[in-house]
């Protein structure tokens, strides 16, 4: 077991403080301690951004390119060994790891070039001894404040556009997965990143978030998370005004028309529904099936998911790793028991598992699901594939935007102009039609509704990180 210290204005500190403990949900062994930051060490990371934003918002945009290329070298080059260290802490199959971590540090990349492209506006004026500019400047300090289920990703889909925007960053990790993101804090160091320009603080998250959101130094939030806690924060902002960006929770609908290549359609929904072991915010939440193809469609999820090896991320073959804990595995519990109380039937799993005494569960699938049931409405946050009919499009568009999330929707048909039409009506912020993986760093991510406000990822991701100043000029 290895001892942590957190990031803050260039220094591992922390040492003196009590520790919490990092567990392996593979198999409930403490793999690390890491300091229990709070008030103190959150107030010491605003002091240092703040000192630090001058000198780094007046750098020109190349010369925070070179910092932000220099970091993401020294990612790639150290991607397995970060890769593993995800495994480890979060569970993930180490494959879908090394995965996540070359898409986290795309956005290091994106963003070191999109940086040089903050451009800003001259407008006609009315008056011709005038001259209207815009311009575009760095908001300030960024705090971010990220969840277990990304722990690369959610960090640098942030960090990247912040920094080439010229602002300065603070991250407050989930507790369960800070492993990841000191290994990257670690690597920003070795880049040469000038101190206080990103700090990472553990701890304990209310403390942290209080001062944070207090404190009027900080011109920006930047929340990966439930709606539950995204909600608290905005609340919280709003005393200062801050900013704020939420990426918040999801309960994606998948559409399957009856003209689908359904054996597409069932690959999709596979790496869409149970990669990370359903713990993804746009990851399949219920599977609506045209009524004539509902059975062929069910056979071949069945056939297709009992194939899914379960268990421990760093064996080789395993396609679905342990769930982060044991609330997440109640959760799916309590979500089938009450699927199959209103009628649903399990076709596949349905079980929790004994291999390693990790937080295994079995993928599973019912049939026969309804808006009734608590996994048609509730994020389940994990391995279980509700599958529902539907007699015609307009029912379909209906059911799928009944929830209060709006973040991604996935459509399967080979049909054009139904294709064009249901994408249109459906109030989700990403849609993949026959697309099961929609998500990439050059493309805006967020959702409608309670799913989220604003965007990460693409031109959108950096406006989140910069104030528009318009000079009118008399002369
Ligand atoms: P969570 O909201 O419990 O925690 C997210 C972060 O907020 C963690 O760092 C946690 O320590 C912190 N936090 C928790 N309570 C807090 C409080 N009272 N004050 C301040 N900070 C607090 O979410 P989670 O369980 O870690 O992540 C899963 C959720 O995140 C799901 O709902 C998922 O859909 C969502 N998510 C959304 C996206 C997206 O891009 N929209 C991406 C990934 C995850």
């Amino acid at each position: 077991m290895k001892s942590y210290q957190m990031f803050v204005n260039g220094q591992w500190i922390g040492n003196h403080l009590e520790q919490f403990n990092v567990i392996n949900p593979a198999n409930k062994e403490i793999i690390a301690q890491v300091p229990k930051g709070g008030a103190e060490e959150a107030r010491e990371a605003v002091d240092a951004a703040y000192k630090a934003f001058k000198a780094w918002s007046e750098k020109t945009a190349e010369e925070r390119s070179h910092y932000l290329l220099k970091w993401h070298e020294l990612i790639n080059k150290h991607k397995e060994e970060i890769a593993e260290l995800m495994t480890i802490e979060q569970g993930k199959p180490y494959n879908e790891a090394l995965g996540e971590v070359k898409y986290a540090n795309s956005f290091i990349s994106w963003y070191a070039e999109e940086g040089k492209r903050i451009y800003g506006e001259t407008i006609p004026a009315s008056d011709s001894r005038k001259r209207l500019l815009v311009q575009k400047q760095p908001v300030g300090v960024a705090a971010a404040i990220t969840p277990w289920n990304f722990p690369a990703a959610m960090i640098t889909r942030k960090a990247g556009p912040a920094l080439a925007a010229g602002c300065t960053v603070i991250v407050k990790p989930a507790e369960e997965t800070p492993l990841t993101a000191l290994k990257l804090a670690e690597l920003a160091e070795k880049a040469g990143i000038p101190n206080g320009v990103i700090n990472v603080v553990t701890g304990t998250p209310q403390d942290i978030s209080e001062v944070w959101l207090k404190d009027d130094r900080v011109r920006k939030l930047t929340f990966t998370g439930s709606t539950e806690v995204g909600k608290l924060l905005m609340r919280g902002a709003a005393d200062t005004v801050k900013k704020i960006s939420l990426e918040l929770g999801g309960h994606a609908p998948f559409i399957v028309m009856d003209d689908a290549d359904l054996d597409k359609a069932v690959k999709a929904v596979i790496a869409s529904k149970f990669r990370n072991a359903g713990q993804t915010c746009i990851c399949t939440n219920r599977i609506y099936v045209q009524e004539s193809v509902v059975q062929v469609f069910s056979e071949k999820m069945e056939n297709a998911v009992s194939n899914l090896k379960v268990g421990d991320g760093l064996k080789e073959g395993v396609d679905v790793g342990p769930l982060i804990n044991e609330r997440a595995v109640e959760k799916v519990k309590e979500h089938i028991a009450d699927a199959a109380a209103k009628g649903a039937q399990v076709i596949c799993g349905g079980e929790g598992l004994e291999a390693g005494a990790g937080y295994y569960f079995q993928p599973t699938v019912v049939l026969g699901a309804n808006e009734t049931m608590l996994c048609m409405n509730e994020e389940t946050f994990g391995p279980l594939a509700p599958i529902a009919s539907f007699k015609d499009e307009e029912e379909v568009i209906q059911k799928a935007n009944h929830t209060p999330y709006g973040l991604a929707a996935y459509v399967f048909t080979e049909n054009i102009g139904r294709a064009i039409r249901i994408c249109e009506k459906l109030e989700y912020g990403i849609v993949g039609l026959n697309d099961g993986l929609p998500s990439v760093a050059q493309a805006p991510f967020g959702g409608f509704k309670e799913s989220g406000l604003g965007r990460e990822g693409g031109h959108y991701g950096i406006d989140e990180f910069l104030e528009v100043k318009y000079i009118s000029i008399a002369f």
